[in-house]
């Protein structure tokens, strides 16, 4: 497994490899969540990069950037174990370099949810990938439906720019006890993550309620709320019930498919979780 630190490096990798490339990008400290992407990657791929970068452009102040956690060795082990032809660990200095000043933005689609909660983010977020994929040059690029949101942007800005990559989704993993795996799971107390899977439950009654015919946004939307608010150490940020492409908030009938998503926080943790009524 070879580890290019810089895009030069990671371009002269990438002009010896030839076959399609797969691409999972990541900001390490690496769970089985991450892991399914690198599978995903290997049943179709010839050759598996993932990329590593705790991306400073996406983190807006006073959130976790400094204290995000790290693992790199344990990482490294981790990806050689899934076998990954390459990392892709660029330094902050080699990523934006003094006088940097270029960034992507994709409109409408990052105003909602978590782009009106966390003003800036998705800015870094297409920046950095837009970056990775021009030093990478995947055929794929695989990510998580667990950032539903973060999907959509990118599938758009892929769509929108005209990019040479498949955007591959692939499905959220999770602990036995249904939270989502998350790299900030960390963060969370003892008695925090004891109660932290009522976002799943609840996500799941509001599923088998659609299931059974509940098109009502306001009744299903309250479906989460109400679970959410018995449980002391959660506060809720939102709860949303959007329409599945554009994200617009869904009122009165819903029609077709929807993303019902929320964002939770216990203590300084915050979790994202999300259900796709189909
Ligand atoms: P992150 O390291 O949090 O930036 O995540 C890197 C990629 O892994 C993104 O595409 C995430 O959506 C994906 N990912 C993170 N957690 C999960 C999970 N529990 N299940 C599936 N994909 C995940």
């Amino acid at each position: 497994m070879d580890v290019l630190t810089s895009p030069a490096q990671m371009h002269a990798w990438r002009t010896k490899v030839t076959g399609s490339v797969g691409l999972i990008p990541t900001m390490g400290y690496l769970h089985d969540g991450h892991l399914s992407l690198v599978r995903a990657s290997r049943q179709r791929d010839t050759a598996t990069v993932a990329s590593i970068f705790v991306n400073p452009t996406q983190f807006g102040p006073g959130e976790d950037f400094e204290r995000y956690p790290r693992s790199e060795a344990d990482d490294l082990r981790l990806l050689e174990e899934a076998g990954v032809a390459a990392v892709y660990l660029p330094s902050a200095a080699a990523m934006y370099p003094d006088r940097y000043q270029t960034y992507v933005e994709v409109e409408e689609v990052t105003r909602r949810l978590e782009g009106e909660h966390r003003p800036g983010h998705f800015r870094g977020v297409t920046t950095v990938v837009l970056k990775l994929f021009n030093a990478v040059q995947p055929g794929r690029a695989y990510f998580g439906r667990k950032d539903a949101q973060q999907l959509r942007v990118i599938r758009r800005m892929a769509e929108d720019l005209d990019l040479a990559v498949e955007v591959v989704p692939c499905p959220i993993v999770r602990e036995a006890d249904g939270l989502a795996m998350s790299s900030r799971n960390i963060y969370l107390t003892q008695a925090e993550r004891a109660a932290a899977p009522v976002i799943f439950r609840r996500l799941r009654v509001a599923g088998a309620a659609w299931a059974a015919g509940e098109r009502r946004a306001e009744a299903l939307r309250e479906i989460v709320l109400r679970g959410l608010a018995s449980e002391p150490l959660a506060t809720v940020e939102y709860v949303s019930l959007a329409d599945d492409v554009t994200l617009e908030e869904r009122e009165g009938i819903v029609a077709g498919p929807a993303l019902l998503s929320v964002v939770v926080r216990f203590g300084r943790t915050r979790l994202l979780d999300n259900l796709e009524l189909v």
